[in-house]
């Protein structure tokens, strides 16, 4: 085992990121022309990126696999991104920011990069206005804010709930500009399936035509990953249906350390599982619980009727009902991290105090925020505060101004209207603060591979704060890569254009080749879905919310034997040499097998709770995380060593420097 080197500049905290920028390497924009980058991804980490080198010079080829970059997952994200520009005036700084985050991670992440995060939160919103970006106003005309969980001040800039949809069409007009002037070009519809090695170093790409299914070669003095976060190894989530691991996982197997992977995040507002033959679940946003309270029925009785579908949670009295985190935590309330609201979910949901037929549901009530909206509108206007029907319905208004599109997928999705009755939420697989390990230049242990937004693990430790997600992937794009990896590629000026035509090329190409012939001649006779429900199945029940080191164990040893009869009798139907999402979803649900085993070690090896990780056997009295700083302060780095071998774990020590450690309250 090493210790791995994150390359941290010294100095204060403050300072840091300043320092650096002015100590590293510089490429010449005439050089720069001779430089090319790949960038694989064109979310909002890999857009934005894309975006700023080829704005900065460098010759750019980018790659998804969906049809436009207009269709990556990044386009989900409904709530908001944060930033500490103190709009509110209600005392927010980078250094607030910086401490909220490292709080909510639960003391696992770096604090160097966290506070270059806090440091320039501020430039992305400035970057996004200047592009367009609709970002809610207030009636002054200055942006709106609201909160999200594990705060105390209100610093999220939203666009409605669509506010992905929103920032990514202004990081897709950056690419289309650079598209258009011909400095990116722009893959669509590829799929990465391996990285090429020269010398030590990142110098390609193996990627699949989706549409032809002819295997291509692209070579580049680095290569930038940005293909998102792997939440669908638990089957479902929140995710897109089509996000997965496979660039991440490939990288890892050429030498790319992955870190922390069973750092998952649940988020507590989803919309509940109705059954067994559901393939993807629905998130219902963050910023909804900055108006709706959350609840479940006090006595087991009424629970049971409602279960029963005899009593309706209207007909429930005020006096009678538990608004646990409330209850728990008066201090945030309904605004906990999301850690600590998806586990309270699951805790009164196992005593028996779920709310839909499974049992598995709470309450999310806009009733109280439709009468304090509905009287102040009221009062603005002249009219009768004490008329209830006219309040509700000016409250409504205003609710559904605020979350209008989020309240529409409810009902579309439930068959149930959100302003009558109180949703129903569940906790889901959202995010994953895991990925490629990176240092402080977001490389990766390979040289010249980088990894930026979900798919590093960079800043969010054991649990990524509502909003900031979004924050970090535009901040490692347009504010942080292309500074740091002129670093790296300064040293490249005179090394010319990188062939494709060499063994390394080769020897790559052919093992994705027998890869996709083993996949298109097994004479099988179970589908891609089949075995991914199943490995969803074990990592749920055995490696979710709540794990335990016998649960892991059997976990392990059950994915091991599933990825054995997956390889024996998979069946994908069609050809490889044409359109085949069966022979795609094979490939990627191939990597979520290994993946998913390496998942469970890490949760096993991690004796303590932190943050999403939740071991029963290492709980306050209360319930609540227990960690253990004294043995894994530590960010978990594991190395491929093969199939059918342990990989081996490397250690990245946390150093808290400005913050000091303590057992998080939110009390
Ligand atoms: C429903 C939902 C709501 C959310 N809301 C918020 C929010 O309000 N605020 C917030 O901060 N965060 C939110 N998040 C999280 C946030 O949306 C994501 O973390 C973020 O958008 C990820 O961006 P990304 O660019 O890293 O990856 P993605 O947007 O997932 O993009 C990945 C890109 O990589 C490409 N790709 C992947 N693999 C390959 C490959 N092998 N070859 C070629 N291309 C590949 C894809 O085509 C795509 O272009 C939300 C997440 C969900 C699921």
């Amino acid at each position: 085992m090493t210790k791995l080197d994150a390359k941290i500049p010294e100095g204060p905290l403050a300072q840091k990121w300043t320092k650096h920028k002015n100590d590293i390497n510089l490429v010449n924009p005439a050089n720069k022309r001779l430089i090319e980058i790949i960038v694989i991804g064109t979310g909002l980490a890999g857009a934005s990126a894309a975006a700023s080198l080829a704005e900065m010079g460098y010759k750019v080829k980018a790659f998804a696999y969906q049809d436009s970059p207009r269709r990556a997952h990044s386009i989900a994200a409904q709530g908001g991104i944060n930033a500490a520009k103190n709009y509110q005036n209600d005392g927010d700084s980078d250094y607030r920011l910086f401490y909220d985050t490292i709080k909510g991670g639960d003391y696992r992440s770096r604090e160097g990069n966290v506070y270059r995060l806090a440091e320039v939160s501020g430039s992305i919103i400035d970057q996004c206005v200047a592009q367009g970006v609709p970002f809610a106003r207030e009636y002054g005309g200055l942006l709106d804010n609201r909160s999200f969980g594990g705060v105390l001040v209100s610093r999220t800039f939203y666009a409605s709930g669509q506010t992905g949809q929103q920032l990514l069409l202004g990081a897709y007009s950056a690419l289309s500009r650079q598209i258009g002037k011909g400095k990116v070009v722009m893959y669509n519809r590829h799929e990465m399936l391996d990285v090429v090695i020269v010398d030590g170093k990142a110098r390609g790409i193996i990627a699949r035509d989706l549409v032809t299914g002819k295997l291509e070669r692209h070579s580049g003095h680095a290569v930038v990953l940005a293909s998102g976060g792997y939440g669908n190894v638990f089957f479902l989530s929140t995710n897109a249906m089509g996000s997965n691991v496979t660039a991440a996982w490939k990288a890892h197997k050429r030498g790319a350390y992955f870190a922390n992977p069973c750092f998952t995040q649940i988020h507590p507002t989803c919309i509940p599982r109705s059954g067994d033959h559901q393939s993807k679940l629905t998130l219902m946003s963050e910023s909804l619980r900055n108006d709706g309270r959350i609840w479940v029925p006090k006595k087991l009785a009424d629970a049971q009727m409602v279960q029963q579908g005899k009593l309706k949670p209207t007909e429930i009295a005020e006096a009678d009902r538990d608004y646990y985190l409330e209850r728990r935590y008066p201090a945030f309330g309904n605004l906990v991290p999301r850690d600590v609201a998806s586990r309270a979910a699951k805790e009164r949901c196992d005593a028996g105090h779920g709310v839909n037929a499974t049992g598995e549901a709470v309450y999310l009530d806009f009733t109280a925020a439709f009468e304090r909206y509905g009287k102040e509108q009221a009062h603005i206007h002249g009219q009768d505060e004490n008329d209830k029907a006219l309040v509700t319905k000016l409250g409504q208004e205003i609710i559904k101004a605020k979350y209008g599109n989020l309240f529409q997928m409810y009902e579309k999705i439930v068959d149930e209207n959100p302003y009558e009755t109180p949703m129903m939420i569940y906790p889901a697989v959202h995010y994953t603060m895991g990925g490629i390990w990176v240092d402080y230049n977001l490389m990766t242990t390979v040289p010249g591979l980088y990894a930026t937004g979900e798919a590093n693990f960079s800043d969010h430790g054991a649990n990524r704060l509502g909003a900031s997600a979004l924050m970090q992937g535009l901040a490692d794009g347009y504010f942080v890569l292309p500074y740091t990896i002129g670093d790296y590629l300064a040293d490249d000026i005179r090394t010319g254009a990188i062939p494709t035509d060499t063994p390394e090329f080769d020897k790559t190409e052919q093992h994705v080749r027998d890869q996709i012939d083993y996949f298109i001649n097994n004479k099988g006779t179970k589908s891609v879905d089949h075995f991914h429900k199943l490995l969803g199945k074990i990592m749920w029940d055995k490696v979710g919310m709540a794990r335990n080191a016998e649960g892991l164990k059997e976990a392990i040893e059950e994915i091991k034997v599933l990825r054995d009869e997956f390889w024996k009798d998979i069946f994908i139907p069609g050809s490889d040499t044409q359109m085949n999402p069966e022979l795609e979803k094979a490939m990627r649900v191939a990597d979520f097998m290994e993946l998913g085993e390496l998942f469970a070690m890490d949760a096993l090896n991690r004796n303590e709770s932190c943050g999403g990780h939740f071991r029963e056997e290492y709980q306050t009295p209360e319930g609540e995380a227990l960690r253990d700083d004294e043995h894994y302060k530590y960010a978990a780095c594991w190395e491929y060593k093969g199939r059918d071998k342990q990989s081996e774990l490397h250690k990245e020590e946390l150093n808290f420097e400005f913050v000091e450690l303590k057992q998080r309250s939110y009390k």
